[in-house]
Parts: C-alpha cells; structure tokens; sequence
C-alpha cells in the first residue's frame, strides 16, 4: 500500500486515542502567539530561535522542563480556547471519533489559577467539539509524578469538588523516576472510592518495577508506554491475563532514549504477539512531531505490521477505553461499517 492510500484509508477508519497529552496538541501557531503575547518586541528570526530553545530535549526530564515551559506561556484558562481548538483540528484530522485525552494542572494551579475555571474551559470546549463534529472526548486529569504526593492529594481534592460528566478518572504522568507509583496508592484508592477509572504511565523511564508497583499497588487500569514490560516474562503474562491494557507510543519513546533505540527494536511487536492489549497512540504531537496517523503508518513500514493486524491494533483502542459496553459495541459497529 502506498503511503497516500494508507494515510487515506486509515483516516476514514473510525479510530480511538487513549493516550493524548492536551496541553501537547497545541499548534505551532498558538504557541507562537503565546510567545510573542509574553515576550513582544521580538524579531520573528529571534522569536524563532527562543521556541526552538524550548524544544531542545533528550531525555523523559528534559522534555517534562520542556513541557512546563510550554504551559508557563499560558496567562488564563480562557487560553484553553486555542488549545482546545487545535486538538479539535488534530482530531479530525485523524479520523479519531473518541479521544480519552489528559489535562495536567499542577502548573496551572501552581500560578494561582482557579481550577473551577479551567474545568469550565474544559467542560464548555468538549461540548461544542462533541455538538460540531460529533466527536466525543473525556479527560483523565493527571495528578502527576513530578510535585509529589501532596500536590497529586490536592489535584484529586479539587476534581471532587469540580466533578464534570467529561472527567472520567485521573492519571500519574510526569517524572516517573522522581516519583515512584507506591508514593501515590492512597490518591489512586481515594479516586476509585470515587467511582474514577485510575491509569498510570509507567516502565517508560524505569524498569519493569515499575510496571508492577503500578498495577499492585495503584491498580492502575491501564498503562502509559509500559515498554520496559519487555524485560519481565512474568509481567508480560499477567498483562495478558488480566488484560491490562497498553497505551504504546512508540516515537514518544525513541524520542525519550531509554529502551528503545529506533522504532523497527520497538517492543510493541512482542507485546502484540504474545496477546498483549496493545493500542497505539501520539503522546505529544507537538513535541515529538508525530500524529496518530502517522504511528499506524510508522507501525505499518518500521515495525512490520499488516494492515490486518493494524485494524486489529485499532479495535483495541476502543475494548481498551473507559466507554460502556453499549459504547463500545456501538463503536466497533461504526468500525466494521
Ligand atoms: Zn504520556
């Protein structure tokens, strides 16, 4: 298949993303105008060459810098708008009819902002995309690895008092090295006691104990990356058993440089093979320059997958997801359509 006949059918294919970072589908332009709305009197050569500083990273920790240099461009939730407008646009361009995408406060908090506000923005952008496009997306807030345990306490604290139907659950991102999973069991057991789902990055920057603390002692649902599973016999078999899903990003992860050197050695083949519930996925588009078409292309003609099994990878997204059973069969039916 040629790559404009790829791009063409995949896009038609009603797809799900599960692991999609919001403030990292942010458009070039918008981030543009932050910048030069924070810095004005910039040259456009030199307003060039300051944000192509910001994306200078070459590691997990160097892109979390990265990522809250980004988000300290914001002045108000109301800049959510812009944002919200790109992933609509990243969506559609996609083909993606159900996003279940994360939104990270903690730096948004942390300069004073009103999280009822920024739940707003959010509630009132997920409902215009859902009535224009009919696209569906619901959020995972990330309570986040990186600020430890009395910041993730109180993001969870504030998404109680803040309860939206578009708020699905909660997420641990961030620096998983700085902030291992067994600091975080009483936020991940609080929100379940809430009926949230609970899902964690993890085996993205560290071994597979990293994996392990996450399903048994966070109990995480899902997890983000979990590529260095591939070392972990036993763990690979319990993710089939229990059928955990992974959320697999591959460029995400040769970008970040800890166990996977280029994307044919991606782990997502094994996974795949030995019955994993692998889903693929962006991560951050901005930053690593990668879309999800752009994934199943790279699955297609780096990591040797067929068509077939790329229509089977889809599928996944939406068993995968956090939808109901009705949802999901509704989803699949449009899939097979
Ligand atoms: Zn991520």
């Amino acid at each position: 298949m040629t790559k404009e006949e790829f791009y063409s059918s995949f896009k038609v294919l009603t797809k799900a993303e599960l692991h999609l970072h919001l403030e990292a589908v942010i458009s070039k332009k918008t981030i543009r105008y932050f910048y030069e709305r924070k810095h004005s009197g910039l040259s456009d050569v030199q307003a060039d060459s300051e944000i192509a500083k910001i994306f200078t990273y070459s590691d997990l920790n160097g892109f979390i810098q990265a990522y809250l240099a980004v988000q300290d461009l914001y002045e108000s939730p109301a800049d959510f708008d812009y944002v919200f407008a790109d992933l609509k646009d990243y969506l559609v361009r996609n083909g993606i009819s159900y996003a279940e995408v994360f939104a990270a406060p903690s730096a948004f908090i942390k300069k004073g902002w009103n999280f009822s506000d920024m739940v707003e923005t959010y509630s009132r952008n997920i409902r215009k995309i859902n009535s224009d496009t009919g696209i569906k997306i619901r959020l995972l807030i990330d309570v986040s690895r990186t600020f430890g345990y009395e910041n993730a306490e109180k993001n969870l604290q504030l998404l109680l008092l803040n309860m939206i139907p578009e708020i699905i659950g909660i997420g641990l991102g961030g620096s998983e090295q700085k902030g291992p999973a067994k600091l975080f069991e009483k936020v991940f057991d609080k929100a379940r006691s809430q009926n949230l789902f609970t899902v964690a990055h993890a085996g993205e920057d560290v071994g597979p104990e990293s994996i392990w603390d996450a399903i048994k002692i966070c109990k995480a649902a899902r997890i983000g990356h979990g590529i260095s599973a591939i070392q972990d016999e036993k763990l690979m078999q319990t993710l089939v058993e229990r059928k955990i899903p992974l959320e697999v990003c591959p460029t995400s992860n040769v970008f970040t440089k800890k166990y996977v050197k280029n994307l044919a050695e991606h782990p997502i083949r094994t996974f795949f093979n030995k019955g994993i519930l692998v889903t693929l996925n962006s991560d951050d588009p901005l930053f690593f320059g990668v879309e999800l078409l752009d994934e199943y292309w790279n699955a297609y003609t780096e990591i040797g997958f067929s068509v077939e099994e790329l229509k089977q990878i889809a599928k996944n997204s939406f068993v995968a997801s956090f939808l109901t059973n009705d949802e999901k069969s509704e989803f699949l039916r449009r899939f097979d359509d």
